[in-house]
């Protein structure tokens, strides 16, 4: 077995107690590898690893935390058509959304690069006579990040990064669906000159090797994106030791299209949205809220655009929407099909698993009209290359539907208004809002997170993610002649 499908435990590979087969999705009969499963004991070598290692990385110089991540970053953008295409043959996306999530995943290394240098305390003075006082941010120890599949490098840089530049160390376990490029971005951080066990990887199922880094009480936070169902048994299993916790999960997004939209910005967006990224994206456009007046005709040129769309091997020339990630994901997808068509939806494009040159979990973008807010497949999150459109009679029912959802992750507007854009920009409720843009595609210098089922805890992302990252200590000195 060579390193390049093991754990990285203590500074060192090690193979783990069994090892998962990797397939692509494009082409069942291409095993990209196995990939070692780590076992209990790996994981407690990597708990103390991990405690001494951050004592170490805390009082280390802001300028080897700046090198390691600028390097990291670097080399990440340098290498983005290297490992995309990896990511694509893993994951599923066509080879320029895997291109561009590795570069994206390196700016957000060099932009946490550049916060290490940011990092600057507050003082005050005491309400008492003679005495001083300093606000700084400590590290907040160790760190445990858990990633779902369906951006296997972005969703876990954007903590990784942040935890690296605010002093913590980091074990990492991502999803098992996607070992390849964790080796891929672990190898990267492994040459670089840090204390061994600051960043630890560990590949195993959520329910094993997941549920016991959770449940350790060495572990002082712990970072989630995945599902709700996972998020909110990874939350009480954290609050039995007071882990810190943050938690970004399952989306219902919408997209509300006016009756003052420009008709191709609505029908670009609309088409984005749902099925970029074979619409397995947190903010993807799964409901799409249409005004009666401008209905029949978007959505004429909304599946004219979607059957449009090139549905094939990610790493074919020329593909827009890549295979689903996993026989369990089509089989869940197959059965929100079949759900919208016994509530009544009307099927308009797409609608099952179709045949490419080889054998792949793929299917075509899939378009249902007649569809109501109440739906299940219009509360329940689709993750599929699917969108239900819902006909609405005015803004205010337009803006009802869109907040009438447990979740909150993104949503948009499509209007020419500016008084009806701000006016949904302030009522949404949502964390993040899209004013002729597509509900997904989103900064990496700025917060990012939702409200409801969808995000718990502090935001990610930007500035913000200090507040998770680190631990506030407010010092008392007494300046004055011994009383
Ligand atoms: P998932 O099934 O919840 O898994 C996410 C991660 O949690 C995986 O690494 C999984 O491991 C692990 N896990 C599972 N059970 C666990 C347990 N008991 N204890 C600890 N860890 C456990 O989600 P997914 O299917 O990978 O990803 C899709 C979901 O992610 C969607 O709901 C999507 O909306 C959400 N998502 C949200 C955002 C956001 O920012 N809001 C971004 C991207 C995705 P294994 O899979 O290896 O078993
Ligand atoms: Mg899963």
């Amino acid at each position: 077995m060579s390193d390049l499908n093991k754990n990285y435990v203590a500074g060192e590979w090690v193979a783990g107690d069994s090892e998962i087969e990797n397939i692509n999705p494009s082409n069942l009969k291409e095993v990209i590898g196995n990939y070692a499963q780590a076992s209990q004991s790996q994981l407690d070598t990597a708990l103390n690893a991990a405690s001494e290692a951050q004592k170490i990385w805390a009082n280390t110089g802001l300028e080897s935390r700046y090198s390691a991540l600028m390097a990291i970053g670097t080399e990440l953008i340098a290498r983005s058509e290297e490992l995309g295409t990896l990511l694509a043959r893993e994951e599923g996306k066509p080879l320029a959304e895997g291109k561009g999530e590795i570069y994206r995943s390196g700016q957000f290394f060099t932009y946490y690069a550049a916060e290490v240098l940011r990092q600057i305390g507050e003082t005050a003075d005491s309400v008492r006579d003679d005495i001083e006082i300093d606000v700084r941010r400590e590290p907040v120890g160790i760190v445990a990040i858990i990633s779902p599949w369906n951006f296997p490098t972005a969703t876990a840089v954007w903590k990784i990064a942040p935890a690296l530049a605010f002093g913590n160390a980091v074990i990492w376990k991502p999803a098992n669906l996607v070992p390849a490029s964790a080796v891929a971005l672990t190898e990267i951080i492994s040459r670089q000159n840090l204390p061994k066990g600051l960043f630890q990887l560990l590949m195993g199922s959520g329910g094993k090797i997941g549920q016991s880094l959770v449940e350790s009480p060495m572990v002082d936070a712990i970072s989630f994106t995945g599902s709700v169902d996972v998020g909110r048994h990874i939350a009480s299993s954290c609050i039995q030791n007071f882990t810190r916790v943050q938690l970004e999960m399952g989306s219902k997004n919408a997209l509300a299209i006016m009756d003052d939209a420009n008709i191709d910005t609505a029908v670009a967006c609309a088409l984005n949205g749902a099925f970029g990224g074979t619409g397995q994206k947190c903010t993807a456009s799964s409901r799409v809220v249409v005004h009666e007046s401008i209905h029949d005709e978007f959505v004429e040129r909304f599946v004219t655009g979607a059957k449009a769309m090139v549905v094939d091997h990610a790493l074919k020339e020329g593909t827009q929407v890549g295979p689903v990630s996993s026989a369990e994901q089509l089989d869940e997808n197959l059965k929100n099909i079949a759900l919208a068509k016994s509530e009544g939806g009307e099927l308009m494009c797409g609608g099952g698993r179709v045949e490419r040159e080889h054998e792949g979990y793929y299917m075509e973008p899939t378009i249902f009209t007649n569809t109501q807010n109440n739906f299940e497949v219009n509360q329940e999150e689709l993750f599929a290359p699917m969108a239900c459109v819902i006909k609405v009679g005015s803004y205010e029912e337009a803006l009802t539907t869109v907040n009438d959802t447990r979740f909150g992750l993104t949503s948009g507007i499509i209007t020419e208004s500016l008084s009806r854009a701000s006016h949904f920009r302030r009522n949404a409720k949502t964390g993040c809002v899209m004013v002729n843009l597509p509900t997904a595609g989103t900064d990496y210098h700025v917060p990012f997170g939702g409200r409801g089922e969808s995000s718990y805890g502090p935001r990610e992302q930007g500035s913000y993610a200090k507040d998770f990252y680190t631990i506030v200590k407010t010092s008392y000195i007494h300046s004055g002649e011994p009383s």
